[in-house]
């Protein structure tokens, strides 16, 4: 399906101090005169989120978050919940990333419960699936991210704007890319697994790839089958990287 307005969503990992706040600055100004045809949004660090939101205001670009606990609020030390990022500024979060699944051994179903606090607390949930090297190279790519979208997005997500982001964990921050056939196929497999879980109405949540997403692939990436945006790392953390991105869209 062709989308029209592309989604590019920038994830600063955990990269970006207080001086990084004027790459935030350069890209909105750059976003100001409406020229951008994508919807761009940008998920620091938690401790940029707020200073951001006044960096960005008045202007196109979007705030997001990187994670959030599936609880309101309670004893989690360490852990920001749905409801603070909103508070904070937020209106996007990125939820199960590759790395939170591996490093912090997220499960399908503790994404699952993270997304409906997502949406409780009025956030877009940008949920992520991609497969490993070693399930690519044995076949099993598309039964992995299917299995991901089945797990990982709960019933109630079909009345709420969310996305889901297909990156496969081999092409996060390696240079390497599938090709379009295989970006296509994953994210075909991914439309399929979102509506047999929720049903037509989601028919039109947008599937971003993810994975060394860079000015000079992402006119080629973006214009794949299905493939509604993109969620960049590396090339998202300089205004002028990610501005030859969003102007591929
Ligand atoms: C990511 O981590 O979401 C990502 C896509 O990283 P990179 O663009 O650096 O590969």
């Amino acid at each position: 399906m062709k989308q029209s307005v592309k989604l590019i969503v920038g994830n600063w990992k955990m990269h970006g101090l207080s001086a990084a706040l004027v790459e935030a600055q350069a890209l909105n100004d750059a976003l100001r005169d409406g020229a951008a045809s994508a919807r761009v949004g940008v998920c620091p660090p938690a401790t940029l989120i707020d200073r951001m939101r006044s960096v960005l205001a008045d202007g196109p670009v979007e705030l997001g978050g990187q994670d959030c606990h599936a609880s309101p609020s309670g004893a989690f030390t360490g852990s920001i919940s749905a409801e603070m990022l909103a508070d904070a500024g937020a209106g996007l979060v990125i939820l199960g990333h590759s790395e939170r699944r591996t490093a912090f051994g997220e499960t399908d179903a503790e994404v699952a419960s993270k997304v409906e606090a997502a949406i409780a607390a009025g956030l877009e949930p940008i949920v992520c699936v991609g497969e490993s090297l070693a399930q690519r190279e044995a076949g099993e790519a598309l039964a992995v991210v299917t299995a991901q979208v089945r797990g990982s997005l709960p019933m109630g997500l079909s009345d709420h704007p969310f996305a889901v982001a297909y990156e496969p964990v081999w092409a996060i921050g390696t240079g390497l890319t599938p090709t379009t056939t295989q970006i296509a196929e994953a994210h075909a497999a991914i439309r399929a697994a979102i509506i047999e879980r929720l049903g037509q109405g989601a028919s039109k949540a947008p599937i971003l790839y993810g994975g060394s997403v860079k000015p000079d692939n992402a006119g080629e990436i973006l214009a794949a089958p299905e493939v509604g945006g993109a969620l960049v790392g590396g090339a998202s953390l300089k205004a002028a990287d990610f501005l030859g991105i969003i102007r591929a869209a």
